[in-house]
């Protein structure tokens, strides 16, 4: 999925250099230090940007050995989401290390999301042997503690949403916002009453029960859908609650051209435009987020921490992008930047993270 993405970085484009340079002509030429989201908020025209959240997700070890929160701010950005998993990241929080990286975040004005591949630890695999019924039916008939969960198992609801809850008191979110997904990539169950349902049906049927916990414990928290991998497809027969809002991760397309060429990809791009739009249509656009890869270092080196490439970021690519989300009425866009840590910046040089961050403000 990630061959052809490698493209040549722009890295020593003069454009770009130049571009940049602006971009901290802008930053400097402001009043109060440019660190301070009251002023890297604005767009470059001095509006409030079109775009409401502008983030990044990163892992654990990328918040270990670099300063996000103030290289967030100084981009101009919202929001920092943690990732992968609540485990991992629950037990990173509350660390000092942790504890550090939220209070950084405050005092730099950087919103905290937690964006979390969940059910592994939602529905603990340990729980298989007292109550195989709570786990999935595979694609063999058997039940499977595996990945997921199965949807119409009572027992599993209950443990899932305990969970949820134990974990949204040490992963708040600043923002109310919360991602708790399905197992990546993974698929759902397929017992006599789940197989009815597609596997985003069966997503949201656990989503709509995720955020009822989640609002006993934080009245205004909103939980994400994801559409992604497995669940692009919208939900037909199961409805969100309000308060459920579409997530977009169009991970199977090029970066190479953008999204609103529908024939990139063989095809692949009209086919993610067609399940952005009708998964709008479900959803609706108002709390809608796109989570993008255009600085994901992790799956443009396939996932290999240690042999980390460069990333081949297209400034024209990623500005053709947003004006195609924002087309649709989209104010929330994040990207992975996950392995952009101290070591890229050592082997590679700055990530173009004031571009990015420009690049969202400038539509006001
Ligand atoms: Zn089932």
């Amino acid at each position: 999925m990630t061959e052809e993405n490698r493209t040549p970085s722009s890295q020593n484009d003069p454009s770009r250099r130049e571009f940049l340079f602006t971009g901290l002509q802008v930053a400097a030429s402001l009043p109060v230090a440019f660190s301070r989201p009251a002023s890297a908020g604005r767009s470059p025209r001095g509006q409030v940007p079109f775009f409401t959240t502008r983030g990044v997700v990163v892992t654990t070890p990328d918040l270990m050995t670099l300063d996000w929160p103030q290289r967030a701010a100084r981009a101009g950005l919202t929001t920092i989401g943690t990732h992968v998993t609540p485990s991992e990241v629950s037990e990173f929080i509350q660390t000092e290390r942790g504890r550090e990286f939220v209070a950084r975040c405050k005092e730099c004005g950087i919103a905290v999301e937690h964006e979390l591949h969940a059910m592994s630890d939602l529905l603990p695999r340990a729980l298989f042997e007292k109550d195989p019924s709570m786990y999935r039916v595979n694609e063999q008939g058997q039940r499977s503690p595996d990945f997921n969960c199965c949807v119409h198992s009572s027992n599993a609801i209950e443990v899932v949403c305990e969970n949820v809850v134990k974990y949204a008191e040490i992963l708040r979110p600043t923002t109310g916002r919360y991602f708790y997904w399905i197992d990546d990539g993974r698929p759902m169950c397929q017992c006599s009453r789940c197989r009815l349902y597609s596997d985003s049906e069966q997503s949201l049927i656990l989503e709509n029960e995720m955020l009822r916990a989640l609002r006993r414990v934080d009245a205004r928290a909103t939980l994400a859908h994801l559409a992604y991998a497995r669940t692009m497809e919208p939900p037909v027969q199961v409805k969100p609650a309000s308060g459920i809002f579409l997530e977009f991760a169009p991970i199977g397309r090029t970066w190479s051209e953008p999204i609103s060429r529908r024939e990139a990809k063989e095809g692949q791009h009209g086919r993610y435009l067609d399940w952005l739009d009708s998964n709008l249509a479900v959803f609706g656009k108002d709390d809608a987020q796109v989570l993008e890869y255009w600085l994901d270092v992790s799956l443009f080196s396939s996932w290999k921490r240690d042999a980390k490439k460069r990333l081949p970021w297209k400034r024209d690519v990623f500005l053709e992008d947003i004006a195609a989300y924002a087309d649709r009425g989209i104010r929330h866009v994040t990207s992975f930047a996950a392995y952009m840590d101290a070591d890229y910046v050592k082997q590679y040089g700055e990530p173009p993270l004031d571009e990015y961050g420009e690049g969202l403000r400038r539509l006001g």
